[in-house]
């Protein structure tokens, strides 16, 4: 698919890193599109800051009545409450209190902090337990949560010690009501591989409620696609090329009713005794992961969740790494995107779900 044709939205990372000049190409590149081809249908645009990112959402023909002001009210309405209910960043969100509360008996939770934790729940069994939400400990340890970040590689009886706390295993849950027991008191659950999927779905629910059929809702590198776009063409998602400190674009998807998700290791990462190390953590070892599968994207059909599963399972592909990522996909049909380092520079591998949806 051709770029200038299509309307497309660029996949962007990273949370504090170059987050201005993100959207500011974020924006250059929309506008630079829609000045392109045949007369646009009209939409409406907005972008703007969320969940240390940003979050960008397109809707074409708005129904009348609804506006720039009214749409970002409602979306950042929508936004505010994800954070309330599940960011380890916000210390009175639902998922904060939690976490301090060191209880091993069952406590309630929300619905939909429970249907969050559920899914995460389901991935880790899925993939052998190396996607993991009680992962929290070493991600902060490490340095990739919303605690201090010191860009150092923490001690061997630091790491082991966060160890004990981490296992989904270590989780139990109850859907009705809604429950969830700790087996140790200091457990912590961290949602951020799947939030930017959750935020992405609700903003969907909340554009279907405004009666809108096409859309583009995203939350950094996670978004949900109705419909087409402005120019009445699948919307184009454009995959980056995993380098990091630059902008370009590796492959662009023609998506339409669909969530897609992609997972990086080149834009929250940092560097010690020559080394490279970045914000996906195996939960086994305790430490991020090395390796040459450097970006994962997954594109699930439109539906309830399908952002946030997409999200799940785009980060559990990359910890999975090269050889058992795909092998997951597989066994999963997921439509599952893998850019690979190697020594010219990248390879591309898809998987065969991936292969019938992008058939010629
Ligand atoms: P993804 O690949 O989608 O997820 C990687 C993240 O998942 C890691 O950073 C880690 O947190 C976790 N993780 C690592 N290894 C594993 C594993 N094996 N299994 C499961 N999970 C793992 N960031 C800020 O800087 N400021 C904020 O105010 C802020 N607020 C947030 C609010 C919410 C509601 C959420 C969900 C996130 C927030 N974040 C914030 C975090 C940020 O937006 C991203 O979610 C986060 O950096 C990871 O997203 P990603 O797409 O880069 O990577």
């Amino acid at each position: 698919m051709n770029s200038a044709a299509s309307g497309e939205v660029p996949r962007l990372f990273g949370r504090q890193v170059g987050r201005s000049l993100i959207l500011g190409w974020l924006v250059l590149l929309c506008s630079a599109l829609a000045a392109c081809g045949p007369t646009p249908a009209p939409q409406i645009e907005i972008t703007g800051p969320t969940m240390g990112t940003y979050y960008a959402v397109k809707v074409v023909q708005p129904a009348a009545g609804l506006d720039t002001a009214a749409l970002r009210a409602g979306v950042e309405q929508v936004l505010a409450a994800v954070i309330a209910e599940i960011s380890t960043y916000e210390p009175e969100s639902e998922l904060s209190r939690l976490n301090r509360n060191p209880s091993t008996d069952w406590v309630p939770v929300s619905a939909n902090l429970y249907r969050v934790i559920a899914a995460g729940q389901r991935i880790s069994a899925l993939s052998g337990g190396a996607f993991d939400v009680t992962v929290g400990p070493l991600v902060n340890l490490w340095g990739f949560g919303p605690e201090e970040r010191l860009d150092a590689v923490p001690a061997p009886e630091q790491v082991r010690a966060a160890l004990e706390r981490v296992g989904y295993g270590k989780l139990e849950l109850r859907a009705d009501p809604p429950a969830l027991r700790k087996q140790r008191g200091d457990i912590y659950i961290d949602l951020s591989a799947l939030g930017e999927g959750y935020g992405a779905d609700r903003l969907a629910a909340y554009l279907d409620g405004l009666g809108a059929t096409n859309y583009m809702a995203a939350v950094a590198g996670t978004m949900r696609v109705r419909g087409t776009n402005a120019k009445r063409q699948p919307w184009g998602i454009a995959v980056e090329q995993p380098t990091p400190g630059q902008q370009a674009v590796q492959r662009i998807l023609p998506v339409t009713d669909q969530a897609v998700s992609t997972s990086g290791d080149y834009r929250n990462f940092f560097e010690a005794d020559g080394r490279r190390f970045s914000h996906h953590i195996d939960p086994k070892t305790g430490a991020p992961v090395a390796q040459r599968l450097a970006s994962t994207t997954v594109i699930r059909p439109a539906g309830a969740d399908s952002a946030m599963m997409a999200d799940g399972f785009a980060t559990a592909l990359l910890v999975l790494g090269e050889q058992r990522g795909p092998a997951l996909a597989e066994s999963e049909i997921l439509a599952a995107y893998f850019i690979i380092r190697d020594d010219a520079g990248f390879r591309e591998q898809t998987s065969t779900a991936f292969e019938r949806l992008h058939a010629p």
